[in-house]
């Protein structure tokens, strides 16, 4: 590569060691800046490729895909380097993206959500292969991402605060939440209500409610339970503390909300450190971060509160919940 542009004090990337060092951490922010081929294998890359790392003597920088191409290099197979063709990071998160999007309209049109074997089918994988994909971008499955996605319907639906103000009676949420039979929604509705139906629809009227906030780095996170029970019911990511703490009283007004004990603020710091860590760990990270924001949202909130109802079933076990 010839010497730096003029206005490289602005270009992260302006000397070679700057490069090396990006393609030693994979930096998908270097991706689009400079390609890199390997002498040895005939091939170049992006600087994030999830390659078997290169020896650095047969490493060399080129300026665009055309200038690799021109110095006889072939583009690689897994990270697609030539211009306009998308990454293979990008095509994997489109599959997952589409997959989200397909199992989000069937429960919108109160139908069951689509078998694994078709979501598969319809971005051109196995079921297996699918599967372990779904997993890595979200650490949820396709069937947790269901559940999850029915939940936050059944919530909206049954929300004094919903939306969707034709909605009046427990059956019609149930139905607009696409639960096709009332013994599965009875089921699953303490699980992701953390109370009865009924009570939530009341806006959890006489019940305490504990709160405890958390940074991430997805932005600040709020987990709420009812205390008497201990029932997860209420976690939110969003724009800022008192921002989630209006949502919360939108969703329970007729409860009192108070903050909750240190015991349980250390639970939710808990899990927000592990997921975080999660989905910060190679070889999902970059998968993960190539995501919507609103699906990284959804599978965020999703394992922290899986993470604090399991933790908090466990301390129910050694402690009895006060009676009220
Ligand atoms: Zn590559």
């Amino acid at each position: 590569m010839k010497g730096p542009p003029p206005h490289s004090r602005k270009n992260p990337y302006a000397t070679d060691a700057a490069r090396w060092a990006a393609v030693v951490g994979k930096e998908r922010a270097a991706d689009g800046l400079f390609w890199f081929s390997v002498a040895t294998t005939g091939i170049y890359c992006r600087p994030s490729c999830a390659s078997r790392p290169a020896l650095r003597r047969n490493v060399a920088f080129h300026a665009s895909p055309g200038a690799a191409e021109a110095a006889g290099f072939r583009p690689c197979k897994r990270c697609r380097p030539a211009a306009g063709e998308p990454s293979l990071v990008a095509l994997r998160a489109d599959a997952v993206t589409r997959s989200c999007r397909r199992i989000e309209a069937a429960l919108r049109a109160g139908t069951t959500p689509p078998r694994l074997a078709d979501l598969a089918r319809e971005v051109g994988l196995s079921p297996h292969h699918f599967h372990r994909l779904f997993k890595s971008a979200l650490g949820l499955t396709p069937k947790d991402y269901a559940a999850a996605s029915r939940d936050r319907r059944l919530r909206q639906a049954l929300s004094p605060a919903g939306t969707d103000a034709t909605t009046t009676t427990v059956t019609e949420a149930l139905h607009a939440a696409g639960f096709n039979a009332a013994s599965r929604f009875y089921a699953a509705a303490p699980r992701a209500l953390g109370m009865s139906p009924a009570r939530f629809r009341d806006g959890g009227s006489g019940m305490r409610i504990g709160f405890a906030h958390a940074a991430t780095p997805f932005g600040p996170f709020l987990a709420a339970r009812v205390e008497a029970a201990r029932g997860l019911c209420f976690a939110s990511l969003g724009t800022s503390p008192a921002a989630i703490e209006r949502a919360l009283r939108a969703a329970f007004p007729r409860a009192a909300r108070i903050a909750a004990d240190g015991a349980f603020g250390k639970i939710v710091a808990r899990a927000v450190s592990l997921v975080s860590l999660e989905a910060d760990a190679t070889p999902s990270r970059s998968l993960f971060a190539a995501l919507p924001p609103d699906l990284q949202a959804t599978a965020f909130q999703c394992r922290v509160g899986e993470i604090v109802r399991q933790d908090e079933s466990g301390r129910m076990r050694k402690t009895p919940p006060v009676s009220t």
